[in-house]
């Protein structure tokens, strides 16, 4: 017989096609099989999908596993069949004749992971169906989903824990999320009473990857002449709004860039075939709200910019993260202007207080970072509680040394005051 540790080794040759565990995955895995509570914090890219992947291929039982988007999960089921692995997606997407099947399927014992979308999770005939199943584990994908000092809250993960009370038995849990604040961090582990977890979170630093902010001046001259410098190869261009979205994919196109939009405004077909089309090389840059990327496994990803200042450096730093997942050449670039500030803030000023005030925190910081001519890259690891021995020497600040930002730093003052 073999050990577990061969057994895993095995399969991750022989399912996956990868030779080596990367970071921490091996440790992370077998904490799993153990059957303890683990939390696991990688930054984007860092392979969190396989910490709960292999595990649900050796352990008896279906494994849960709760992801925000549906876009997200076909991702990975798409991902999980192409390597033979029974995989099935439970939400609204489904007819009520599929629903039937996989309900079948699972209370059967024929399928390795189930994913389940928090709102199908809430509803009583899925928990009725759920406790008739065998569960091995949950896993809470994107967890920061939980918090509100998080970028993307979700209300309805705030139910996972009374729902999984509720399908009887003690069930392991596992968090994963790229987000490290350590706010963040205490939220998610209260409200999943995890605090009996252990946590493997590994250095936020993605060494590969060069930051850069440039002052919003002739912006539309600057991004047509930096993707033009990238040719051919595969980029991201996040806006604010769907109109932005639209007006820089056609300004692309017109300049012979093969682009394409995406953002919440388009039908889903259009943006489904959108962001295909994008993972499948048959267009180069794909122009977005912040509704594309989360959870999107696109290795080959080559630079990333941001049209307009971001609403957080989480944000940010998710966003950019999606560039260079391979470890080779990723290029982000951020465009900023305080007025892009000043209209990010007025979107939260009907919002509740304690948002408002949350909001605004964010985008002080974002500003810091902007006008900094501080390393970039130790200017995000701090903001994830890592620190920098030296400066990385690689972002524009180390490059390009310069006295203080020009322009509009006296503007982001005010702010502050
Ligand atoms: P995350 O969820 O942490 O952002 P993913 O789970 O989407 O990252 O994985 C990112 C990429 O890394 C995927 O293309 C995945 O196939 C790859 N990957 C994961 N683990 C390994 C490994 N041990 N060896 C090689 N590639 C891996
Ligand atoms: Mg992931």
């Amino acid at each position: 017989p073999l050990t577990i540790q061969a057994e895993l080794k095995t399969k991750l040759k022989e399912v996956f096609g990868f030779g080596q565990f990367r970071g921490t995955q091996e440790a992370v895995i077998q904490n799993i099989i153990s059957g303890n509570n683990t939390f696991v914090i990688m930054p984007t890219g860092a392979g969190k999908s396989l910490c709960y992947q292999l595990p649900a291929l050796v352990l008896p039982g279906t494994a849960i596993v709760i992801s925000p988007l549906i876009a997200l999960m076909k991702n990975q089921v798409d991902q999980m069949a192409a390597f033979g692995i029974n995989a099935q997606v439970y939400n609204s997407t489904l007819t009520k004749t599929e629903q039937n099947r996989v309900r079948k399927d699972v209370i059967a014992g024929e399928v390795r992971l189930l994913y389940v979308a928090p709102e199908s999770l809430t509803k009583d005939d899925t928990i009725a169906f759920l406790q008739k199943a065998s569960i091995s584990f949950v896993a809470i994908d994107e967890a920061h989903c939980i918090s509100e000092w998080g970028h993307d809250f979700r209300p309805e993960y705030r139910k996972i824990r009374g729902i999984i009370d509720n399908l009887g038995g003690r069930i392991p849990l596992i968090a994963l999320t790229a987000t490290a604040t350590p706010k963040v961090q205490l939220d998610i582990q209260k409200n999943l009473h995890m605090d009996d977890a252990s946590v493997f979170k590994t250095s936020f630093n993605r060494t590969n990857l060069y930051y850069e902010v440039r002052a919003k001046r002739n912006t539309k001259k600057q991004l047509i002449q930096y993707v033009q410098q990238h040719k051919g190869k595969a980029g991201i261009i996040y806006c604010l709004s769907r109109k932005k979205v639209e007006e820089v994919a056609e300004l692309l196109r017109v300049n012979d860039v093969r682009a394409l939009p995406y953002h919440a405004g388009l039908d889903p077909q259009t943006r489904m075939h959108n962001q295909d089309a994008f993972l499948n090389e048959e267009c180069d840059v794909i122009v977005a709200t912040i509704a594309f990327g989360m959870g999107i496994d696109k290795p080959d990803v080559r630079f990333v910019i941001h049209f307009d200042a971001p609403k957080s450096i989480e944000g940010y730093y998710q966003e950019t993260g999606r560039g260079g997942r391979d470890g080779l050449e990723g290029n982000c670039l951020m465009f900023y202007s305080y007025d892009d500030i000043l209209k990010l803030e007025k979107f939260s000023k009907d919002k509740p207080v304690m948002e408002r005030d949350n909001a605004r925190q964010l985008l002080l910081e974002m500003t810091n970072y902007s006008e900094s001519a501080v390393c970039r890259r130790r200017q995000l690891l701090h903001y994830f509680g890592e620190h920098l021995d030296t400066d990385c020497g690689f972002c524009d600040n180390c490059r390009h040394p310069k006295e203080r930002y020009d322009g509009t730093e006296h503007v982001g003052l005010a702010l502050r005051a």
